[in-house]
């Protein structure tokens, strides 16, 4: 005979293991304890400013095309910005009914972690986050936030800045294009040398409308061929959005971005700006007069010549395989 109390014993496991497989299928992947504590020690102390009033982020993580094995870390690092801090509060979801509205209006500003694809469809949901936005409030992209909806949602382009073109960098000298700006103090007003993969941008890119942080020192850079007529290769910048702010930074790609001191101080900086906490100018670069001098970024030499392509032999063919970093480079095979 079956008790009452061991039906309710039965109850609570069966309840104890949906709740823990759930949590293991949409729970963010674990960061080891090292590295919380490296990108700890990196995030800077203090925000640049104390937040006016307790302030939430919602980092959304969905994907629906590549998908960044940096997600979950950078996800830590902007709740470890913020806790550290006191700047804000982060959650993280990978669900889109949390950017409907009545869900949205408990967050001051979205971080889109890296959202490539097609994540969501629904009309409702994009005028939520658009709303969202031009009413006031704040988003943030981070790496591969630009490596979404494309024609789908055309507005969301125009709304983060620029659409992705390709990354065909990797080791790259960066000015500052606003050397004054808030949200570049952590570079000490200097350019410098940074590793990632390297996003470059297409159309609604343009400097009319955005106030560009950081880019490409090109002729510092030492690179090949870009794909840019311009070689113009801006990587930071902020925008005013109805009456919300955007923020965008395109590094991230690389696990080593998420303890760069400098970049998570810029990245911090960034999201207290989406928040409305950190004021700055965000009139568009190509409309300040006279234009602003940048901070160059350090000379870099060329990088060694890859060796010429010959025949494989006997005695070279294991020194010369297949190089799958070069071979995809600037392809939209990998992101
Ligand atoms: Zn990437």
């Amino acid at each position: 005979m079956i008790s009452a109390r061991s039906m309710m014993a039965a109850a609570v496991v069966v309840v104890l293991a949906a709740t823990v497989y759930a949590a293991a299928k949409a729970g963010p992947k674990a960061i080891s304890d090292d590295v919380v504590k490296k990108v700890t020690a990196a995030a800077p102390d203090k925000a640049a400013v104390q937040p006016a009033q307790p302030r939430r982020v919602i980092i959304f993580t969905m994907t629906k095309g590549f998908r960044h094995g940096s997600i979950p870390l950078a996800a830590k690092a902007v709740e470890i910005l913020g806790s550290k801090t006191g700047a804000y509060e982060a959650v993280q979801t990978d669900d889109p009914s949390r950017l409907a509205p009545d869900r949205l209006k408990e967050f001051d500003a979205v971080v889109m972690d890296q959202c490539t694809g097609v994540p969501f469809d629904d009309p409702a949901l994009k005028a939520s986050l658009l709303e969202f936005v031009r009413g006031g409030k704040g988003i943030v992209g981070i790496h591969a936030a630009t490596d979404a909806f494309y024609d789908a949602w055309p507005e969301y382009g125009e709304m983060m800045g620029g659409f992705f073109k390709g990354h065909p960098f990797r080791r790259i000298s960066v000015k500052l294009d606003d050397p004054t700006s808030p949200l570049n103090a952590a570079f000490g007003g200097q350019g410098f040398e940074i590793s990632d993969e390297i996003y470059t941008f297409k159309e609604p890119y343009s400097r009319d409308t955005l106030r560009v942080l950081l880019s490409i020192d090109w002729e510092n850079a030492n690179l090949s061929k870009g794909n840019r007529t311009d070689n113009d290769y801006a990587l930071s910048w902020i925008r005013e959005y109805g009456k919300g702010r955007v923020f965008y930074c395109a590094f991230g790609h690389d696990d080593a971005i998420w303890w760069n001191p400098a970049v998570l101080r810029h990245y911090l900086d960034g999201l207290q700006y989406a928040l409305g906490d950190l004021k700055a100018d965000a009139t568009p670069s190509a409309k300040i007069s006279p234009p602003l001098e940048p901070a160059r970024g350090p000379k870099l030499a060329a990088p060694a010549p890859k060796p010429a392509k010959a025949a494989p032999t006997a005695t070279n063919s294991a020194a010369t395989p297949a190089n799958p970093a070069a071979a995809t480079s600037g392809s939209t095979a990998t992101h």
